[in-house]
């Protein structure tokens, strides 16, 4: 059956002219990123608006830092999976115009996906919020050890963020604009790994559907846009994605 599903997924994106996937934090989970939600997820162990959001941030860098210097060795390590190495195989052989993610890891850069739209940012780097100076994250991370909060190499500010959206920022424009741009005008809409409740980045697949696109939905568990989804593979992103290219014929 699961085989019959991936099948019709990859004969959908084979005849895709502008098919596109949305990522969210499960497309990592096997790259050993825990997920915010479901099973093992981090927020069975933190509460996440008061560890990722702005108001707390701002009020005491040094809780947010302190989750941040646990988490940060599993993130700063981590290398593609084969289902990032497969997403950016179907963008080379033209199945997918672009890669739109929530996630803040880089991976897909990593394993080689020319366009990617981060929605929530990059944790790669870190900028100081008083003078703007940027530092890569990697470098804040060696020395949490001995300096909490770290302080900025340019002006010693004590509040050096990852550019990442946290809660209760605004989402980047530009990246918002991009997606609903691709989402409007795409004929395949691949979602991977992502539990579709944050939203706006859950409307996305909603307006690829209304304006007319095929959804593929591969999960590990269900999702609320299950219900639009033209064909639903419940599985591990990692063992489906290349499966999945492994059956496409060139573009
Ligand atoms: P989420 O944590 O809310 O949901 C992840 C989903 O992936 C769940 O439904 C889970 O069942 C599924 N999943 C887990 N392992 C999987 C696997 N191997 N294959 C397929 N599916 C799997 O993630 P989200 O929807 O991206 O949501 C929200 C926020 O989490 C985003 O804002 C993102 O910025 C942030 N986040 C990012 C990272 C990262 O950069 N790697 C990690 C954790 C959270
Ligand atoms: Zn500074």
């Amino acid at each position: 059956m699961i085989n019959g599903r991936i099948g019709r997924a990859a004969e959908l994106l084979s005849s895709a002219h502008a098919g596109i996937a949305l990522t969210g934090a499960g497309v990592s989970a096997e790259s050993g990123i825990p997920t915010f939600r479901g099973e093992g997820g981090l927020w069975s162990q933190y509460d996440p608006v008061k560890v990722a959001s702005i108001g707390n941030f701002l009020n005491d860098p040094t809780a947010y830092w302190s989750v941040a210097r646990e988490r940060g060795p599993a993130v700063l390590s981590a290398r593609p999976n084969p289902g990032h190495a497969a997403l950016a195989a179907l963008e080379e052989a033209g199945h997918l115009v672009a890669v739109i993610t929530q996630n803040t890891d880089g991976l897909h850069q990593d394993a080689g996906t020319q366009r990617v739209i981060e929605l929530h940012g990059s944790g790669r780097t870190v900028q100081c919020l008083d003078c703007g100076a940027r530092e890569k994250r990697a470098e804040v991370q060696s020395r949490l050890a001995t300096e909490m909060p770290p302080l900025c190499r340019m002006c010693g500010g004590i509040f050096l963020k990852p550019t990442v959206v946290l809660f209760g920022e605004a989402m980047p424009i530009p990246a918002m604009q991009e997606a609903f741009a691709l989402a409007r005008a795409a004929d395949v809409m691949l979602v991977v790994g992502s539990s579709l409740v944050v939203y706006p980045a859950a409307q996305i697949p909603l307006a690829a559907v209304e304006a007319g696109a095929a959804l593929v939905v591969i999960n590990a568990e269900a999702t609320p846009l299950d219900r639009h989804a033209e064909v639903l593979i419940r599985g591990r992103s990692g063992e489906v994605l290349p499966e999945l290219a492994a059956l496409m014929s060139p573009a």
